[in-house]
């Protein structure tokens, strides 16, 4: 793990890198809030001062949150109602007042990070359909827990039709989402890697052809 410290202030800065440092936490320091806005996809955690130099926190926040999910835990003198509010709306995911008791600020720290984990797990989805597993995530299709090599193509495929298990999905609407347009050429496309698909998948037949209109997962 690797935080990022957004802290103007040398001795803050200083102290809260060595507390850090001492809990085997990594961490840089960045006086300027322009300077995450670059930097974060170096961090998993980001700790933000709201008093800094070039811009104001918040500001700082409301940017990086058009471009990052990366959890931020403000730290910040001010310790006013509204000012906490504010933080928490523009998508901080903590918020501490200074001085901050170094034993709480790794405590959140652990908080966040555990909740960051659940979070990825649960998005690493199994689809699972008998003896056959789509790990969505890791782009793998087992059968009998023996791996089956899919081309990029076949398994995006795949992944658009097991991702609405009975539902039907239109031609046009796989051809958007794996080929980025429905040319006519990209639909011949699509019948060559729909058989190449459908070979590898073997018996019983999984994917069900929806005459004039598409196909459907019956797994
Ligand atoms: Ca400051």
């Amino acid at each position: 793990m690797r935080i990022g410290v957004v802290e103007d202030d040398d001795g803050v800065a200083g102290a809260l890198i060595d507390a850090l440092a001492a809990n085997r936490i990594a961490a840089d320091r960045m006086s300027r809030g322009g300077d995450i806005l670059t930097r974060h996809p170096e961090f998993d955690l980001v700790l933000l001062d709201l008093g800094l130099p070039d811009m104001d926190g918040i500001e700082v926040l409301r940017n990086l949150r058009q471009v990052s999910a990366v959890p931020v835990i403000i730290l910040t003198a001010r310790d006013d109602e509204r000012s906490v509010v504010r933080g928490l709306r523009n998508g901080a995911d903590d918020y501490l007042v200074k001085p901050a008791r170094m034993t709480e600020l790794l405590a959140r720290i652990e908080a966040i990070r555990r909740r960051a984990t659940r979070a990825r797990e649960s998005t690493s989805a199994v689809r699972q359909f008998g003896d056959l597993a789509v790990d969505l995530a890791g782009r793998e299709l087992t059968v009998a827990g023996t791996p089956v090599p899919l081309t990029t193509k076949e398994f995006e495929l795949l992944a658009a039709l097991v991702d609405n298990p009975g539902t039907a999905v239109s031609r046009q609407q796989l051809m958007d989402q794996v080929w980025g347009d429905a040319f006519v050429s990209v639909s011949r496309s699509l019948d060559v890697h729909m058989t190449a698909l459908r070979a590898k998948l073997g018996r019983p037949a999984r994917i069900e052809t929806i005459r004039g209109f598409g196909y459907r997962w019956i797994g």
